[in-house]
């Protein structure tokens, strides 16, 4: 297990991090479990720089090839993660099989998980075992009948949720995954994606209840208006408007002000990024 020291060159956690480390994102998840109303994952996108977009996937095997190119070329990657394309536990097999991969061969990596939190908590444990520290769940609200607009449907099993049903049980699988994590000693960032008109009145009470269950820092995000989406007609969040929401919620949770709301093949420093560096050699992993 990494020390407290080497557990603080998280860059995302860690704002005094970010120019002397960086982080690799492995898109070894396709599939995703819920519909976010503001959400259109491409796969094969080079020239749009969101969550959600990857130009290539990989498998776990194709993964750890990837990683030892990567760390051989750019020796300041800390952190390894999975931030989709999809959901991580949408694709548990493949999440699993590539964070216990990268923590044998590469034992000084920070292991990171990005998820929606649906299906995350009955993996908890093992993410604990293998050595996962930093797990990100976005949660958007936590009152269903805001919550309920901004889903299309969040399925389980072979089951179909929508409207206030799906909300409902999207909220409860996030409340219980949160607590278990904290239970694990696993360090909890929640991303809020900020809404105009749907939820950005209602970040200090997520923030409070946030608070409570011991997370430990809030990222608040201006939601992109992508096309081809419910919500490519809202119209993006403006800083001033995101600085007055963080700074509300700020009285009850630290605030993540450096995102640079990456892509899931995103790779380098935040604010030395070498994605479009580094295409060639994911492409080749992919083959
Ligand atoms: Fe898209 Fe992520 Fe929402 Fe899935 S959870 S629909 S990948 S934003
Ligand atoms: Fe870090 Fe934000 Fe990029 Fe995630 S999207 S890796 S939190 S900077």
């Amino acid at each position: 297990m990494l020390n407290e020291k080497e557990l603080n060159r998280h860059p995302c956690f860690n704002v005094k991090a970010k120019g002397q480390y960086g982080r690799v994102h492995l898109p070894v998840a396709p599939k995703c479990n819920i519909q976010c109303n503001y959400c259109n994952r491409k796969f094969d996108c080079v020239n749009e720089s969101r969550p959600g977009v990857t130009s290539t996937l990989l498998s776990p095997e194709q993964a750890l090839v990837y990683v030892d190119k990567v760390v051989e070329k750019e020796p300041r990657i800390s952190v390894v993660g999975i931030a989709g394309p999809g959901d991580p536990f949408a694709n548990p097999d493949e999440t699993l099989a590539t964070m216990r991969l990268i923590r044998t061969h590469h034992p000084e990596m920070i292991l990171c998980l990005s998820t929606n939190g649906m299906h995350l908590a009955p993996h908890v444990p093992e993410l604990a075992e293998i050595g996962v520290s930093h797990v990100t769940i976005t949660v958007n609200a936590i009152d269903p009948e805001i919550s309920q607009h901004i889903y299309a449907w969040v399925r389980d099993g072979k089951v179909l949720y929508r409207g206030l049903q799906g909300a409902e049980l999207l909220l409860a699988r996030q409340l219980r995954a949160i607590a278990l994590l904290k239970r694990h000693g696993i360090t909890v960032k929640i991303n809020t994606i900020v809404i105009p008109g749907i939820n950005d009145h209602h970040v200090p009470v997520l923030a409070a209840t946030m608070k409570e269950l011991g997370v430990d820092l809030l990222n608040c995000m201006a939601m992109f208006p992508n096309a081809d989406t419910a919500f490519e007609h809202i119209q993006e969040p403006g800083k001033e408007m995101m600085e007055r929401i963080r700074d509300s919620a700020e009285q009850f949770l630290p605030q993540m002000r450096h995102c640079t709301r990456c892509r899931a093949d995103a790779v380098g420093l935040l604010d030395h990024d070498k994605t479009d560096e580094f295409r060639g050699c994911l492409s080749a992993c992919a083959q």
